[in-house]
Protein backbone atom coordinates (compact mmCIF):
# COMPACT_ATOMS: atom_id res chain seq x y z
CA UNK A 1 0.00 0.00 0.00
CA UNK A 2 1.84 3.31 -1.25
CA UNK A 3 -0.01 6.16 0.46
CA UNK A 4 1.07 6.88 3.76
CA UNK A 5 0.76 8.93 6.80
CA UNK A 6 2.90 11.79 6.41
CA UNK A 7 4.15 12.27 10.16
CA UNK A 8 6.57 14.76 10.54
CA UNK A 9 9.49 16.37 8.85
CA UNK A 10 12.90 17.27 10.12
CA UNK A 11 14.46 20.34 8.81
CA UNK A 12 18.73 20.48 8.08
CA UNK A 13 18.96 23.87 9.70
CA UNK A 14 16.57 23.40 12.40
CA UNK A 15 18.97 21.10 14.51
CA UNK A 16 15.35 20.99 16.69
CA UNK A 17 14.57 17.76 18.73
CA UNK A 18 14.29 15.08 16.05
CA UNK A 19 10.58 14.36 16.16
CA UNK A 20 10.40 11.31 13.79
CA UNK A 21 11.94 10.06 16.84
CA UNK A 22 9.14 10.33 18.95
CA UNK A 23 6.51 7.49 19.45
CA UNK A 24 4.13 6.67 17.24
CA UNK A 25 -0.15 5.89 17.05
CA UNK A 26 -0.55 2.61 17.70
CA UNK A 27 -2.76 2.09 15.00
CA UNK A 28 -0.86 1.66 12.44
CA UNK A 29 -3.66 1.43 9.79
CA UNK A 30 -3.67 3.77 6.78
CA UNK A 31 -6.44 6.69 8.20
CA UNK A 32 -8.56 7.53 5.28
CA UNK A 33 -8.65 11.56 6.48
CA UNK A 34 -5.41 11.69 5.40
CA UNK A 35 -5.64 10.97 1.53
CA UNK A 36 -5.62 12.72 -1.55
CA UNK A 37 -8.15 11.48 -4.01
CA UNK A 38 -4.37 9.80 -5.72
CA UNK A 39 -3.63 8.27 -2.38
CA UNK A 40 -7.49 6.59 -2.85
CA UNK A 41 -6.91 5.47 -6.08
CA UNK A 42 -3.29 3.74 -5.48
CA UNK A 43 -5.01 2.19 -2.36
CA UNK A 44 -8.51 0.86 -4.00
CA UNK A 45 -5.66 -0.61 -7.20
CA UNK A 46 -3.79 -2.08 -4.41
CA UNK A 47 -6.69 -3.94 -3.55
CA UNK A 48 -7.45 -5.21 -6.67
CA UNK A 49 -10.45 -2.60 -7.52
CA UNK A 50 -10.93 -0.46 -10.39
CA UNK A 51 -9.91 3.42 -9.72
CA UNK A 52 -13.71 4.52 -10.02
CA UNK A 53 -14.05 2.77 -6.82
CA UNK A 54 -11.88 5.60 -5.05
CA UNK A 55 -14.43 8.25 -6.37
CA UNK A 56 -17.14 6.73 -4.69
CA UNK A 57 -14.95 6.26 -1.21
CA UNK A 58 -14.01 10.09 -1.63
CA UNK A 59 -18.00 10.74 -1.79
CA UNK A 60 -18.45 8.56 1.29
CA UNK A 61 -15.16 10.14 3.26
CA UNK A 62 -16.12 13.44 2.99
CA UNK A 63 -19.62 14.62 1.33
CA UNK A 64 -21.76 12.09 3.25
CA UNK A 65 -19.33 11.98 6.15
CA UNK A 66 -19.76 8.76 7.39
CA UNK A 67 -17.82 7.09 10.01
CA UNK A 68 -18.28 3.31 9.36
CA UNK A 69 -17.17 1.26 6.53
CA UNK A 70 -20.61 -0.88 7.01
CA UNK A 71 -22.45 2.66 5.50
CA UNK A 72 -20.78 2.77 2.48
CA UNK A 73 -23.30 0.52 0.73
CA UNK A 74 -22.25 1.27 -2.85
CA UNK A 75 -18.96 -0.57 -2.26
CA UNK A 76 -18.66 -4.33 -2.89
CA UNK A 77 -18.53 -6.03 0.71
CA UNK A 78 -15.19 -7.91 -0.08
CA UNK A 79 -14.16 -4.21 -0.44
CA UNK A 80 -15.78 -3.17 2.67
CA UNK A 81 -13.70 -5.53 4.45
CA UNK A 82 -10.40 -5.10 3.31
CA UNK A 83 -10.73 -1.59 4.01
CA UNK A 84 -11.97 -2.50 7.80
CA UNK A 85 -8.75 -3.97 8.00
CA UNK A 86 -6.19 -1.94 6.52
CA UNK A 87 -7.21 1.07 6.88
CA UNK A 88 -9.51 3.66 9.65
CA UNK A 89 -11.99 6.39 9.07
CA UNK A 90 -11.69 7.60 12.97
CA UNK A 91 -8.79 6.97 15.41
CA UNK A 92 -10.19 9.04 18.48
CA UNK A 93 -13.11 8.77 20.92
CA UNK A 94 -14.12 11.53 22.99
CA UNK A 95 -12.89 11.55 26.71
CA UNK A 96 -14.51 14.96 27.91
CA UNK A 97 -16.12 18.09 26.94
CA UNK A 98 -16.93 20.95 28.16
CA UNK A 99 -19.49 23.96 26.84
CA UNK A 100 -18.72 27.68 27.32
CA UNK A 101 -21.36 30.10 28.48
CA UNK A 102 -20.07 31.78 25.33
CA UNK A 103 -20.86 28.90 23.06
CA UNK A 104 -18.04 27.28 22.69
CA UNK A 105 -16.98 23.81 23.33
CA UNK A 106 -13.71 21.79 24.57
CA UNK A 107 -13.04 18.57 23.43
CA UNK A 108 -10.00 16.29 24.86
CA UNK A 109 -9.68 13.43 22.15
CA UNK A 110 -7.99 9.90 23.19
CA UNK A 111 -5.99 7.97 20.62
CA UNK A 112 -5.86 4.26 21.35
CA UNK A 113 -2.38 4.66 22.84
CA UNK A 114 -3.43 6.41 25.22
CA UNK A 115 -2.59 10.26 24.08
CA UNK A 116 -4.74 13.08 24.02
CA UNK A 117 -5.22 16.25 22.56
CA UNK A 118 -7.53 19.14 23.15
CA UNK A 119 -9.90 21.00 19.95
CA UNK A 120 -12.28 23.81 20.79
CA UNK A 121 -15.14 24.49 18.34
CA UNK A 122 -15.82 28.78 18.08
CA UNK A 123 -19.61 29.30 17.08
CA UNK A 124 -19.94 33.06 15.82
CA UNK A 125 -23.00 34.11 13.84
CA UNK A 126 -23.27 31.63 10.72
CA UNK A 127 -19.36 30.97 11.31
CA UNK A 128 -17.77 28.12 12.97
CA UNK A 129 -14.08 27.77 13.83
CA UNK A 130 -11.90 24.86 15.34
CA UNK A 131 -9.05 25.25 16.53
CA UNK A 132 -6.56 22.23 16.15
CA UNK A 133 -3.92 20.69 18.00
CA UNK A 134 -0.76 19.36 15.76
CA UNK A 135 1.27 17.61 18.57
CA UNK A 136 0.21 16.12 21.96
CA UNK A 137 2.48 18.36 24.06
CA UNK A 138 5.43 20.43 22.95
CA UNK A 139 8.80 20.61 22.99
CA UNK A 140 9.31 24.27 22.66
CA UNK A 141 8.97 25.42 26.47
CA UNK A 142 6.95 28.56 26.16
CA UNK A 143 7.03 29.99 30.28
CA UNK A 144 3.84 31.11 29.75
CA UNK A 145 1.93 28.02 27.62
CA UNK A 146 0.15 25.28 29.98
CA UNK A 147 1.06 23.07 26.86
CA UNK A 148 4.69 23.81 27.26
CA UNK A 149 5.29 22.49 30.64
CA UNK A 150 4.70 19.17 30.16
CA UNK A 151 7.17 18.57 27.19
CA UNK A 152 6.56 16.70 24.31
CA UNK A 153 4.51 13.03 24.28
CA UNK A 154 4.39 12.91 20.13
CA UNK A 155 3.59 14.40 16.59
CA UNK A 156 0.09 14.12 15.54
CA UNK A 157 -1.04 12.69 12.30
CA UNK A 158 -2.60 14.55 9.23
CA UNK A 159 -5.23 12.35 9.93
CA UNK A 160 -5.39 12.98 13.16
CA UNK A 161 -5.49 16.97 13.12
CA UNK A 162 -8.73 16.63 9.88
CA UNK A 163 -10.38 14.20 12.63
CA UNK A 164 -10.48 17.31 15.37
CA UNK A 165 -11.55 19.28 12.61
CA UNK A 166 -14.40 16.46 11.99
CA UNK A 167 -15.62 16.17 15.72
CA UNK A 168 -16.21 19.63 15.34
CA UNK A 169 -18.18 19.61 13.18
CA UNK A 170 -20.49 16.25 14.04
CA UNK A 171 -20.79 17.95 17.14
CA UNK A 172 -22.40 21.44 16.30
CA UNK A 173 -24.15 19.84 13.33
CA UNK A 174 -22.91 22.48 11.32
CA UNK A 175 -20.06 23.03 8.76
CA UNK A 176 -16.85 23.98 10.00
CA UNK A 177 -15.74 27.70 8.29
CA UNK A 178 -12.25 28.28 9.28
CA UNK A 179 -9.08 26.19 11.35
CA UNK A 180 -6.75 27.59 13.32
CA UNK A 181 -3.95 25.60 14.01
CA UNK A 182 -3.39 27.28 17.66
CA UNK A 183 -4.23 23.79 19.98
CA UNK A 184 -1.49 21.99 21.74
CA UNK A 185 2.14 21.23 19.80
CA UNK A 186 4.25 23.68 17.61
CA UNK A 187 3.07 22.97 14.15
CA UNK A 188 6.48 24.02 11.95
CA UNK A 189 8.13 21.07 13.60
CA UNK A 190 5.52 18.82 12.73
CA UNK A 191 5.79 20.28 9.06
CA UNK A 192 5.20 17.37 6.76
CA UNK A 193 1.76 16.02 8.38
CA UNK A 194 0.39 19.79 9.16
CA UNK A 195 0.96 20.83 5.41
CA UNK A 196 -0.45 17.51 4.20
CA UNK A 197 -4.00 18.26 6.25
CA UNK A 198 -4.43 21.68 5.69
CA UNK A 199 -4.61 20.84 2.12
CA UNK A 200 -7.12 17.88 3.14
CA UNK A 201 -9.13 20.55 4.87
CA UNK A 202 -9.03 22.92 1.68
CA UNK A 203 -9.40 20.24 -0.85
CA UNK A 204 -12.69 21.26 -2.40
CA UNK A 205 -13.56 17.28 -2.51
CA UNK A 206 -12.60 17.39 1.16
CA UNK A 207 -14.02 19.62 4.02
CA UNK A 208 -13.80 22.75 1.27
CA UNK A 209 -12.54 25.55 3.69
CA UNK A 210 -10.33 28.19 2.25
CA UNK A 211 -7.08 28.91 1.94
CA UNK A 212 -6.91 32.11 3.60
CA UNK A 213 -9.47 30.06 6.34
CA UNK A 214 -7.17 27.94 7.16
CA UNK A 215 -4.08 29.75 9.90
CA UNK A 216 -1.59 28.16 11.27
CA UNK A 217 0.48 29.34 13.86
CA UNK A 218 3.77 29.20 14.69
CA UNK A 219 6.47 29.99 17.73
CA UNK A 220 8.65 31.02 15.01
CA UNK A 221 10.74 28.32 13.52
CA UNK A 222 12.04 30.43 10.82
CA UNK A 223 13.46 28.17 8.14
CA UNK A 224 9.92 26.80 8.32
CA UNK A 225 8.56 30.36 7.79
CA UNK A 226 10.50 30.27 4.83
CA UNK A 227 9.38 27.11 3.52
CA UNK A 228 5.68 28.02 4.21
CA UNK A 229 6.08 31.12 2.21
CA UNK A 230 7.05 28.81 -1.01
CA UNK A 231 3.62 26.82 -0.69
CA UNK A 232 1.32 27.19 -3.48
CA UNK A 233 -2.00 27.63 -1.56
CA UNK A 234 -2.65 30.99 0.25
CA UNK A 235 -2.66 29.97 3.92
CA UNK A 236 -2.46 32.56 6.87
CA UNK A 237 0.31 32.98 9.09
CA UNK A 238 0.01 33.89 12.64
CA UNK A 239 3.68 34.57 14.98
CA UNK A 240 3.18 34.08 18.43
CA UNK A 241 5.98 37.25 19.30
CA UNK A 242 5.29 37.81 22.77
CA UNK A 243 8.03 40.49 23.07
CA UNK A 244 10.22 42.90 20.09
CA UNK A 245 12.75 42.70 22.85
CA UNK A 246 15.45 39.91 22.86
CA UNK A 247 15.70 39.21 26.30
CA UNK A 248 12.48 38.89 27.30
CA UNK A 249 11.51 36.85 24.20
CA UNK A 250 14.79 34.51 25.07
CA UNK A 251 12.92 34.00 28.57
CA UNK A 252 9.52 33.39 28.01
CA UNK A 253 10.05 31.73 24.52
CA UNK A 254 13.34 29.62 25.75
CA UNK A 255 12.56 26.91 22.18
CA UNK A 256 13.37 29.89 19.59
CA UNK A 257 16.35 31.30 21.10
CA UNK A 258 18.80 30.58 18.92
CA UNK A 259 16.73 32.85 16.32
CA UNK A 260 17.15 36.30 16.94
CA UNK A 261 14.72 38.90 16.40
CA UNK A 262 16.32 40.54 13.75
CA UNK A 263 15.88 36.71 11.98
CA UNK A 264 12.69 36.69 12.59
CA UNK A 265 12.14 40.54 11.57
CA UNK A 266 13.60 39.46 8.06
CA UNK A 267 11.96 36.09 7.57
CA UNK A 268 8.89 37.86 7.82
CA UNK A 269 9.83 40.90 5.71
CA UNK A 270 10.88 37.63 2.70
CA UNK A 271 7.34 36.49 3.67
CA UNK A 272 5.47 39.41 3.37
CA UNK A 273 7.18 40.28 0.32
CA UNK A 274 6.97 36.73 -1.65
CA UNK A 275 3.19 36.11 -0.93
CA UNK A 276 1.59 39.66 -0.53
CA UNK A 277 -0.23 38.26 2.27
CA UNK A 278 -0.41 40.34 5.99
CA UNK A 279 0.62 37.90 8.71
CA UNK A 280 -0.40 38.08 12.60
CA UNK A 281 1.80 38.37 15.45
CA UNK A 282 0.49 37.23 18.61
CA UNK A 283 0.70 39.07 21.88
CA UNK A 284 -0.14 37.68 25.07
CA UNK A 285 0.27 40.58 27.44
CA UNK A 286 1.64 39.99 30.78
CA UNK A 287 1.84 42.27 33.62
CA UNK A 288 5.22 43.61 34.26
CA UNK A 289 7.18 41.32 31.93
CA UNK A 290 6.19 42.46 28.39
CA UNK A 291 3.62 45.42 28.89
CA UNK A 292 5.93 48.12 30.02
CA UNK A 293 7.10 51.32 28.34
CA UNK A 294 9.90 49.76 26.84
CA UNK A 295 8.78 46.78 25.39
CA UNK A 296 5.47 49.12 23.79
CA UNK A 297 8.69 50.88 22.41
CA UNK A 298 10.00 47.92 21.20
CA UNK A 299 7.13 46.47 19.43
CA UNK A 300 6.02 49.49 17.37
CA UNK A 301 9.62 49.20 15.90
CA UNK A 302 9.07 45.85 15.33
CA UNK A 303 6.21 46.38 13.62
CA UNK A 304 5.78 50.08 11.82
CA UNK A 305 6.27 49.84 8.43
CA UNK A 306 6.07 46.18 7.80
CA UNK A 307 2.81 44.34 6.20
CA UNK A 308 1.52 42.87 9.65
CA UNK A 309 -1.34 42.59 12.38
CA UNK A 310 -0.99 42.46 15.80
CA UNK A 311 -3.31 40.27 17.97
CA UNK A 312 -3.11 41.63 21.54
CA UNK A 313 -4.55 39.41 24.17
CA UNK A 314 -4.56 39.44 27.64
CA UNK A 315 -2.26 36.13 29.15
CA UNK A 316 -4.77 33.29 30.40
CA UNK A 317 -3.95 32.71 33.73
CA UNK A 318 -2.63 28.89 34.15
CA UNK A 319 -2.76 27.16 37.64
CA UNK A 320 0.61 27.12 38.51
CA UNK A 321 2.47 29.83 36.96
CA UNK A 322 3.59 33.12 38.81
CA UNK A 323 2.42 35.46 35.47
CA UNK A 324 -0.31 37.65 35.51
CA UNK A 325 -2.52 39.21 33.09
CA UNK A 326 -1.96 42.71 32.08
CA UNK A 327 -4.96 44.89 32.80
CA UNK A 328 -7.66 46.13 29.98
CA UNK A 329 -6.58 49.31 30.00
CA UNK A 330 -2.71 48.26 29.82
CA UNK A 331 -4.08 46.70 26.54
CA UNK A 332 -5.92 49.61 24.98
CA UNK A 333 -2.75 51.69 25.65
CA UNK A 334 -1.20 48.72 23.53
CA UNK A 335 -3.33 48.96 20.83
CA UNK A 336 -3.84 53.16 20.72
CA UNK A 337 0.32 53.15 20.36
CA UNK A 338 0.54 50.91 17.80
CA UNK A 339 -2.27 52.04 15.60
CA UNK A 340 -0.97 55.78 16.18
CA UNK A 341 2.24 54.21 14.64
CA UNK A 342 0.50 52.62 11.88
CA UNK A 343 0.33 49.43 12.96
CA UNK A 344 -3.21 47.41 12.31
CA UNK A 345 -4.19 45.92 15.96
CA UNK A 346 -6.98 44.39 17.49
CA UNK A 347 -7.34 42.85 21.15
CA UNK A 348 -8.73 39.49 21.37
CA UNK A 349 -10.73 38.50 23.68
CA UNK A 350 -10.27 34.68 24.97
CA UNK A 351 -12.82 32.29 24.09
CA UNK A 352 -14.16 30.23 26.91
CA UNK A 353 -12.02 31.10 29.56
CA UNK A 354 -14.86 29.56 31.60
CA UNK A 355 -14.31 25.86 30.22
CA UNK A 356 -9.84 26.26 30.55
CA UNK A 357 -9.77 27.10 26.97
CA UNK A 358 -6.42 28.44 26.88
CA UNK A 359 -4.20 25.95 25.50
CA UNK A 360 -3.27 22.81 27.40
CA UNK A 361 -5.23 23.38 30.43
CA UNK A 362 -7.86 20.40 29.99
CA UNK A 363 -5.26 17.90 28.79
CA UNK A 364 -3.57 19.56 32.31
CA UNK A 365 -6.19 19.06 33.98
CA UNK A 366 -7.68 15.35 33.41
CA UNK A 367 -4.41 13.96 32.81
N1 LIG B 1 2.87 26.46 19.08
C1 LIG B 1 2.19 27.43 18.34
C2 LIG B 1 0.69 27.22 18.26
C3 LIG B 1 0.02 26.74 19.50
S1 LIG B 1 -0.05 27.88 20.84
C4 LIG B 1 2.53 28.82 18.82
O1 LIG B 1 3.13 28.94 19.87
O2 LIG B 1 2.21 29.77 18.11
C5 LIG B 1 -1.34 29.00 20.29
C6 LIG B 1 -1.24 30.40 20.82
O3 LIG B 1 -1.57 30.44 22.21
C7 LIG B 1 0.16 31.00 20.71
O4 LIG B 1 0.09 32.32 20.24
C8 LIG B 1 0.64 30.94 22.13
O5 LIG B 1 1.70 31.82 22.35
C9 LIG B 1 -0.62 31.26 22.88
N2 LIG B 1 -0.63 30.93 24.29
C10 LIG B 1 -0.09 29.87 24.93
N3 LIG B 1 -0.32 29.94 26.26
C11 LIG B 1 -1.04 31.07 26.46
C12 LIG B 1 -1.58 31.69 27.62
N4 LIG B 1 -1.43 31.16 28.83
N5 LIG B 1 -2.25 32.85 27.45
C13 LIG B 1 -2.42 33.40 26.22
N6 LIG B 1 -1.93 32.85 25.09
C14 LIG B 1 -1.24 31.71 25.22
FE1 LIG C 1 4.49 25.08 22.34
FE2 LIG C 1 3.09 27.12 21.33
FE3 LIG C 1 2.84 26.40 23.92
FE4 LIG C 1 5.10 27.55 23.07
S1 LIG C 1 3.04 28.47 23.10
S2 LIG C 1 4.96 25.75 24.41
S3 LIG C 1 5.28 26.70 21.04
S4 LIG C 1 2.26 25.19 22.17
Amino acid sequence: MQPQEQQSSTSTDTNLRDDTQAPRPRDARLNLLSCSLRDLETLVTDLGQPKFRAKQLESWIWDKGVASFADMTNLPKALRSELEAHTTLRTSKPAASLHSSDGSRKYLLRYDDGVSVECVGMPSGNRLAACVSTQAGCAMGCAFCATGASGLTRSLTAGEMVEQVIHVRDDFGTRVTSVVMMGQGEPFVNYDATLAALRRLNDPAGLGIGARHLTVSTCGIIPMITRFSREPEQFTLAVSLHSAVQRTRDALMPGVKRWSLLRLYDAMGEYAERTGRRPTYEYALIRGVNDTDEELTYLCDFCRDTLCHVNLILLNATPGSHFEPSSQRRANDFARRLESVGVETTIRNSRGTDIDAACGQLRQRMG
